[in-house]
């Protein structure tokens, strides 16, 4: 499976799922044209899996690991994205991340383990 077809086999799968009140998670006039892109300027001062925000609108500031990090294919914001949880842990240096954004720990880039 190819990024793209990674990317909208994950979106299929995400505009099933409802939170606890039943409602759509996902927006489902959103389509696949509606896609929110935010830059991220690495800065090797700042604290690693942390973000900050710059004076330009869309625009983040964040150490170069954790840019190296984040997952590349799925950048979701929304709090209800909250819902989807998905508990990862780095046992080298024992913090907890999550998998929906995380495909490595942003403080020591290890491999994360299942929770
Ligand atoms: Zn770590």
């Amino acid at each position: 499976m190819n990024s793209k077809d990674y990317q909208n086999h994950q979106y299929s799968l995400l505009k099933k799922l409802t939170n606890a009140v039943e409602a759509p998670l996902l927006n489902t006039s959103l389509t696949k044209d509606t896609e929110t892109h935010i830059r991220l300027l690495p800065d090797s001062n700042l604290t690693p899996g942390l973000f900050y925000p710059s004076s330009l609108q869309g625009i983040f500031k964040a150490h170069p690991q954790t840019i190296q990090a984040l997952r590349k294919d799925l950048w979701f914001i929304e709090e209800s994205f909250l819902d989807l949880n998905d508990p990862a842990f780095c046992s080298s240096c024992s913090r907890e991340w999550d998998f929906q954004f995380w495909r490595l720990c942003p403080f020591c880039l290890k491999n994360l383990e299942k929770k």
